[in-house]
């Protein structure tokens, strides 16, 4: 499908668009076209069968029973083996099929989904709680999934066993088909009624659930935060608001919809006594057989069961594809802006960095920047102060290009960042961040991370530069100890040396440094020091500084605050004139002493 009307289709399902997201469905389910027409064979010969069955029960009885004629009957049963073997094959054969086709799909569209959020842009993330997502993927893929596997089936079967089953019926008796498909208005009433009802209880069933996963995952990774703060009961109660939601839509959800087997079980025995009452008037003044009252009486049950079978389906249809939906939204979202047409790739920097009159917002917000301006040269070290909220991660943020500039320019060895692929920009630049992403697997795979293909033995070496090798050669597995994701294993001093080593071995022209605000203890701190001094020799920094006393070495130090920056100058010249940073510094001082 074209990007244009992929984007189109997107537009549509936000309105909920059912044809839209099934239209979309399709197409994933194309792409298995093959296997797919094969489930549809084995899905007519199914149908066809369970017509058949009944069809020689009644030929059966009107030609060889009430005849007497044993060699007939022998010949039809034997028939009739056959047709059920078939029967049975077939059904086997198309689930066997289908869970090809639905597991293809799937895999397909998580593939495409799990792409889609590596390329959107941070604001993406910004915006959503990462459990809600993360119930997007598994919970609503999943539901596509079940769905696939149950329902394409029954409700292609459903259809064809309708049409089959009254066709057969007009041709046997029209006058006892009409009678047969009065009870029809009366059930598709009730189920009109009862999925009315359903539809959007399902919907707010899935809604539901997506908030308590995601409210489940909030608390879970800010396990700690809850505990120090005392809000255990605050999050019990919380979530036992969400639980209670969750149990309320799914109790009426299920209620309704368990009307609906009862609804038609009722409706059947209703058409039975119909069937063989009138059915047995009408063979009294021989206008029909016994054999076709059997066969009436076997097919209303098979005609029923479709369409019990179809109200069934339908509401597992809506839940999946509301799942569907919400899937389909974020693979429509907009992927981090492309790289211009004729963007540039960098390679080895010199690392002057210049801020032209910058001002940026994130979203509708005042601005968070204001015509921010200033030009640091290869291999200087800038630090950024100021109160929190001033600004300072921003210019970060900015300088790698995570978010689009409201005005002004930003150059890197005096070309534009919006000239340059991000892929390159990004590979010039290095990260040292308070909260150092950690993910599960050894200390050598984590420090790797700065750049894959280097050996064991460069990774040791940037261990060794980074004051790391001590600490990484005393635990129980050395280089291959596991950490686990949340770096729970090891001090956030260590955890800092890592990220140090991880940079080291990544060797970009640019360092971006965010300084650890907590305590570390004197002895890992000057470690860190003395790392940080090997790391930033001939490398442009830029230091992101909650401590005044670390920077005093910094080429140049802005001060920032609400997004502007007041004062610019070396350590001594912003002492000297005795303005917002001489008064940070000596309340900092203060502070420490
Ligand atoms: P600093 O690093 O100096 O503490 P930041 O650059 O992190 O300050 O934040 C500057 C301002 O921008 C703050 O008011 C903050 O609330 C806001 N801000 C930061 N990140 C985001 C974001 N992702 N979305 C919206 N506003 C943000």
């Amino acid at each position: 499908m074209s990007r244009h009307m992929r984007k189109k289709l997107g537009k549509d399902d936000k309105a909920g668009d059912m044809k839209g997201t099934l239209g979309r469905i399709w197409v994933y389910l194309s792409k298995v076209k093959g296997l797919l027409l094969l489930v549809i064979l084995m899905v007519i010969i199914s149908s066809a069968a369970s017509l058949l069955g009944p069809f020689l029960v009644g030929r059966a009885i009107d030609e060889y029973i009430v005849t007497n004629e044993t060699d007939g009957i022998i010949r039809l049963l034997a028939g009739l083996i056959i047709v059920y073997l078939l029967h049975s094959v077939s059904v086997w054969y198309q689930n066997y099929w289908m869970i090809g086709v639905a597991q293809d799909t799937v895999y397909r569209l998580r593939k495409d989904l799990f792409h889609r959020l590596q390329l959107l842009a941070i604001p993406f993330f910004d915006k959503r709680k990462h459990g809600e997502l993360m119930s997007r993927i598994t919970n609503d893929i999943d539901n596509v999934s079940n769905t696939l596997n149950s329902s394409f089936i029954q409700i292609i079967s459903s259809v064809l066993t309708l049409a089959g089953t009254v066709a057969v019926m007009l041709w046997l008796s029209p006058l006892l088909t009409l009678i047969t498909l009065t009870i029809v208005p009366l059930m598709v009433y009730g189920m009109k009624w009862i999925t009315k009802r359903t539809g959007p209880l399902f919907k707010q069933y899935q809604q539901n659930i997506g908030e308590m996963n995601g409210y489940i995952e909030e608390t879970i990774s800010g396990h700690s935060v809850i505990k120090t703060f005392s809000r255990e009961d605050t999050a019990i109660e919380e979530f036992e608001a969400k639980n209670k939601k969750l149990r309320k839509a799914a109790y009426w959800a299920d209620t309704y919809s368990g009307f609906i087997p009862k609804l038609m079980n009722l409706l059947n025995n209703l058409s039975f006594a119909v069937i063989a009452g009138i059915g047995g008037i009408l063979a009294l003044n021989d206008m029909i057989t016994i054999g076709v009252i059997v066969i009436f009486a076997e097919y209303a049950r098979q005609f029923t069961r479709p369409l019990n079978e179809l109200a069934n389906q339908y509401n597992t249809l809506l839940s999946a594809i509301a799942g569907a939906e919400r899937v389909f939204q974020i693979i429509d979202e907009e992927e981090e802006a492309k790289d211009e047409g004729d963007a540039k790739e960098i390679d080895s920097v010199s690392g002057r960095i210049e801020f032209q009159n910058v001002s940026f917002s994130y979203g509708e917000n005042d601005l968070t920047l204001k015509e921010v301006a200033f030009c640091i040269n290869p291999g200087d070290t800038v630090a950024l102060v100021g109160p929190t909220g001033a600004g300072k991660t921003t210019i970060t943020n900015l300088l790698s290009r995570f978010y689009e500039l409201n005005k002004g320019r930003i150059l890197i060895d005096g070309q534009d960042i919006n000239t340059i692929t991000r892929k390159s920009l990004r590979r010039e630049m290095g990260f040292v961040l308070q909260d150092s992403f950690l993910f599960q697997g050894t200390i050598m795979d984590n420090i790797r991370y700065g750049r894959l293909s280097a050996t064991d033995g460069e990774v040791i070496e940037a261990a060794g530069l980074a004051n790391a090798h001590s600490f990484i050669r005393k635990m129980p597995q050395g280089y291959h100890t596991v950490l686990r994701q949340d770096g729970s294993g090891i001090s956030q001093g260590q955890k800092q040396l890592l990220s140090i080593a991880r940079a080291i071995l990544s060797d970009p022209s640019i360092l971006i440094l965010d300084e650890a605000t907590s305590s570390i203890d004197t002895i890992t701190e000057l470690k860190i020091q003395d790392a940080l001094k090997t790391l930033m020799k001939d490398r442009t920094s830029v230091v992101v500084a909650h401590r005044l006393n670390t920077i005093r070495q910094a080429d140049q130090i802005l001060v920032l605050d609400q997004g502007e920056i007041i004062e610019k100058g070396t350590h001594e010249e912003l002492l000297r004139q005795k303005g917002f940073y001489h008064a940070l510094y000596h309340s900092q001082l203060k502070e420490s002493s």
